[in-house]
């Protein structure tokens, strides 16, 4: 067999120009093109790979934005993720059955008959108190992101794959994508990488850490599915009175080839599992192989929940993801390096632009705060990067990579990636101040 062919060089025609070009509509890629809009720059294009916006809380059917308040502040009522966070879930729970969970007046309650109402999803519970987030609908949030990208007048382009960055001079002037027309262009005076890959950065030349940790989180992949049928009350409560229950789901595990763990949804008698496998999500044969072994094994877990489980009796295949979820892959090498340090850190910095909930508790300060520069490249200009590929450890980034954090990263990408076009500037001299208050002023808690 040959081993390389060649392929001939060839002009590429350009599709658009633009302020703002964002690659990747998921949690990050959506907000960001949006903050841009609203920041004031002109024409914002999003390039998506798919039919539907969202990533992996759509594609992924990752249904649950937890932890978006803090326990230990004002009676454990204050909303820490707000700005365009709010925007997805109040637009969300004007839809029918778009989100499940605490109501906000409900948030920091002790209340015995409201913490009943939650007892099962136990995300929305701690220390006996109610945390504000959400069960999303993963349908209802691909009508909502289209809504809110529509409403904001970014232009989308959907089933357009990023393939490789256009570099001039050291800077990132657009992106070279592949779609159903063929290859084409986009050019922008910024592009943000959201693609949670850094496919954008690693085309072009941008230096980078990929995953290595094999037993982080971020280094696992999934194809998550549903089950239909199931009363996740009588589950739920099921694993707190049998006593063999660990048992029976380490066995569930076995016979599906990897750990797993149903969750509640939005949904009457519906539930997804999510998973844990891993894999190499950069290799063909990685994402391929998620998605055959969960194929594989899923019809003989399901026999076995229906049997060991009360409230699984009647559960039966409801539906897969439409791709494989990926948790961490490339990792942007920035100006700044988020790390473990930054974790219940109280920096008193004047350069953060994100201050998000830690998941793993920290009472004394259970906040992350997160720098400008972990979304600019080290060197390269014209580019940020925002979502899961920002600039961290790979331990930092696991616990700092969640949907929440995606969507601020995304908020304070686009509006610096605005204020950059309308001074003048690269991204990486955007005046911090000004983008600090431009946050505030949509609402972003600092
Ligand atoms: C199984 C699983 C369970 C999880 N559980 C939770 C949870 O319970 N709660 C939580 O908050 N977080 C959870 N996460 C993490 C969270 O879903 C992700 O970290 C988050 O979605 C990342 O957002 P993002 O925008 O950076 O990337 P993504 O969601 O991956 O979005 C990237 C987008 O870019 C598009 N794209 C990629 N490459 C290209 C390209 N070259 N050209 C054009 N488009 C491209 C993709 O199609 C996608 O739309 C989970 C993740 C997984 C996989």
């Amino acid at each position: 067999m040959k081993q390389t062919i060649y392929e001939p060089a060839r002009e590429v025609p350009v599709y658009d120009q633009c302020d703002v070009l964002v690659v990747g509509g998921g949690p990050a890629g959506v907000t960001a093109a949006v903050a841009a809009r609203n920041s004031g720059a002109g024409r914002v294009v999003l390039l998506e790979r798919y039919a539907h916006l969202g990533g992996m809380a759509t594609g992924g059917q990752v249904l649950l934005i937890p932890f978006l308040s803090d326990p230990t502040l004002n009676g454990g009522r204050e909303q820490l993720v707000a700005g365009l966070m709010d925007e997805w879930i109040g637009r969300l729970r004007a839809c029918p059955n778009g989100a499940f969970g605490p109501e906000k007046e409900e948030t920091g309650s002790g209340d015995p008959a409201v913490l009943a109402k939650y007892r099962s999803h136990t995300l929305f519970i701690r220390n006996e108190r109610i945390m504000y987030g959400v069960n999303c609908d993963p349908e209802m949030l691909k009508v909502v992101l289209n809504d809110m990208t529509e409403a904001a007048g970014v232009v989308v382009y959907c089933h357009c794959l990023g393939c490789r960055a256009i570099v001039e001079d050291g800077r990132a002037a657009g992106v070279i994508f592949e779609s159903k027309e063929g290859r084409k262009a986009v050019l922008a005076q910024v592009v943000i990488d959201c693609t949670g890959d850094g496919d954008v950065f690693a085309t072009a030349g941008a230096e980078f850490e990929s995953s290595s940790l094999s037993t982080a989180r971020t280094a696992k992949t999934s194809l998550v599915f549903r089950l239909g049928g199931v009363s996740y009350e009588r589950y739920a409560q099921g694993l707190r009175d049998m006593p063999d229950a660990g048992k029976r789901l380490r066995k569930a595990a076995e016979i599906a080839g990897y750990p797993m763990q149903l969750i509640s949804s939005n949904r009457d008698g519906v539930v997804w599992v999510d998973s844990l496998i891993p894999r190499d999500c950069m290799t063909i044969a990685g994402l391929t192989d998620t998605a055959f072994l969960t194929t594989r094994t899923v019809n003989r877990l399901i026999a076995y929940l229906r049997e060991s489980f009360p409230g699984l009796e009647d559960a039966y295949l409801y539906d897969f993801a439409s791709q494989v979820g990926v948790r961490g892959s490339r990792r942007l090498k920035g100006v700044e390096r988020f790390t473990m340090d930054y974790l219940g850190a109280r920096t008193g910095r004047e350069d953060i632009v994100a201050v998000l909930p830690t998941v793993n508790g920290r009472e004394a300060y259970p906040r992350m705060e997160m720098p400008y520069g972990i979304l600019v490249p080290e060197k390269l200009d014209g580019l940020l990067a925002a979502g899961r590929c920002f600039s961290s450890s790979e331990e930092a980034n696991q616990e700092a990579n969640w949907i929440p954090h995606c969507i601020a990263l995304g908020q304070a990408a686009g509006t610096a990636a605005a204020l950059a076009v309308r001074t003048g500037v690269q991204p990486r001299s955007v005046d911090v101040k000004r983008l600090r208050s431009a946050l505030r002023e949509q609402g972003v808690y600092l």
